[in-house]
């Protein structure tokens, strides 16, 4: 799964880069930073990759979703569609920008589903943020039909999804505005980090002075930048850009790594009848950052979790129904809206409200899903011993 498995010579070549002038900021000071600009280059370097026409580096995937949200114009009085599975981020960046998360049930694609998102659209709505999660993708499609029908933003909230793609475009890159992660545990890390990519000048132009307390960019003299309108620091050093820089250039490999282990994995926990797989809306696209499979039943899945985790080959393995990070049945804090920051009490009732909506055709998936997170480091041999003993750890429940 993720990038800091391999760290090497590569990205700490590119860090001392950076450590050689010392100028860890990314704007300003031309003179001193010698012609070191790992920031600019890692957004060019995105822009090529994914075939984004513009690309803005924030300080982390959450602030690269409030960023995108606020340069899409999301604000007061607006809702968001977006899905009950998902990382905590997600609905944090909504109520950064004072929006209203409005969570929708997932279908098998453990993403948005297209029928359940037609549901929840208002009059409030102004965006569907579809979350790709796992490595793969959202029928995106029919949701691009549904933003059209209802003309509604497109954002994608494509933080775990790094190279994967959709009927040969990167996730990210299709809606009006997509975002990465590149936290620690990401595709591809800066250690923390963030960017939002748009096609769109304005947007762009937006997301840059958001994330630099407002400032234009305009000029050469930052301090005689104008600002257009009220931003914060959501700004990437140098240091993280630079490890970045390492990483993409590294991301063919490490999605090939993961292709591999993955289709391995996948057929050897195949051998068994009973084990479904994530439906996945582009299987091409997939980028096997996880394999998320489902057994029959809520009880034989609990089981198969209890035997995995007393044979000691639990970890990797995520049932994200008890998890306290992912899904919205365990999100106490945001069902009672427990915010430092008093909000809204309009506002407050309505998080309240959509926090404990009935979410049974999703708990009816979540709680039959495990997902296998896979392991750049795996040897062939390591893959076989660890999927055999999955696979014996499944049989015992299931001829019990
Ligand atoms: C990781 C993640 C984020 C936020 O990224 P950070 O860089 O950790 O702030 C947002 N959404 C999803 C789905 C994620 O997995």
């Amino acid at each position: 799964m993720p990038g800091y498995e391999l760290w090497s010579d590569k990205e700490r070549k590119e860090v001392n880069d950076v450590l050689e002038t010392g100028i860890l900021m990314r704007y300003g000071f031309d003179g001193p930073r010698k012609g070191i600009w790992k920031s600019k280059e890692l957004e060019t370097a995105i822009c090529n990759t994914f075939g984004s026409k513009y690309a803005q580096l924030t300080s982390s995937g959450t602030s690269a979703l409030s960023t995108a949200m606020a340069a899409l114009g999301i604000g007061y009085g607006d809702e968001i569609i977006t899905p009950a599975f998902t990382f905590v981020a997600s609905f944090e960046a909504i109520l950064s920008v004072g929006a209203i998360p409005v969570f929708v049930d997932v279908d098998d694609t453990l993403t948005l589903s297209p029928e359940a998102v037609r549901k929840a659209i208002t009059p409030k709505t102004k965006a569907i943020m579809p979350v790709h999660m796992c490595g793969s993708m959202a029928d995106m499609d029919a949701l691009l039909e549904i933003c059209k029908q209802y003309n509604l933003l497109l954002l994608e909230d494509a933080c775990q999804s790094i190279g994967a793609s959709y009927k040969g475009k990167y996730l990210g890159t299709i809606g009006d505005a997509g975002t990465f992660s590149f936290d620690f545990v990401k595709t591809m890390t800066c250690a923390e980090g963030g960017v939002v990519m748009t096609n769109k000048e304005k947007i762009y132009f937006n997301a840059d002075g958001y994330t630099d307390h407002g400032h234009d960019h305009k000029g050469v003299d930052r301090g005689a930048d104008l600002h257009p309108f009220v931003g914060y620091n959501y700004r990437i050093s140098e240091l993280h850009a630079a490890v970045g820089l390492a990483q993409i250039k590294r991301l063919p490999e490490f999605l090939a790594t993961q292709k591999k282990n993955h289709r391995q994995l996948k057929e050897i926990l195949s051998s068994v009848p009973e084990i479904s797989f994530r439906r996945i809306p582009d299987a091409e696209g997939d980028s096997c950052t996880f394999l998320s499979w489902f057994l029959p039943t809520e009880e034989i899945t609990r089981a198969v979790v209890a035997e995995l985790k007393t044979q000691g080959i639990l970890p990797g393995n995520f049932y994200w129904y008890d998890n306290n990070w992912h899904y919205v049945r365990k999100w106490e804090h945001l069902k009672n809206a427990v915010t430092l920051n008093a909000l809204h009490p309009e506002m407050k009732a309505s998080v309240m409200h959509h926090a404990t909506k009935n979410f049974a055709a999703s708990d009816a998936i979540m709680s039959r899903c495990i997902s296998s997170s896979i392991s750049l480091l795996w040897t062939e041999a390591q893959i076989q011993e660890k999927g055999e003993k999955m696979v014996a750890a499944i049989q015992k429940v299931l001829n019990s």
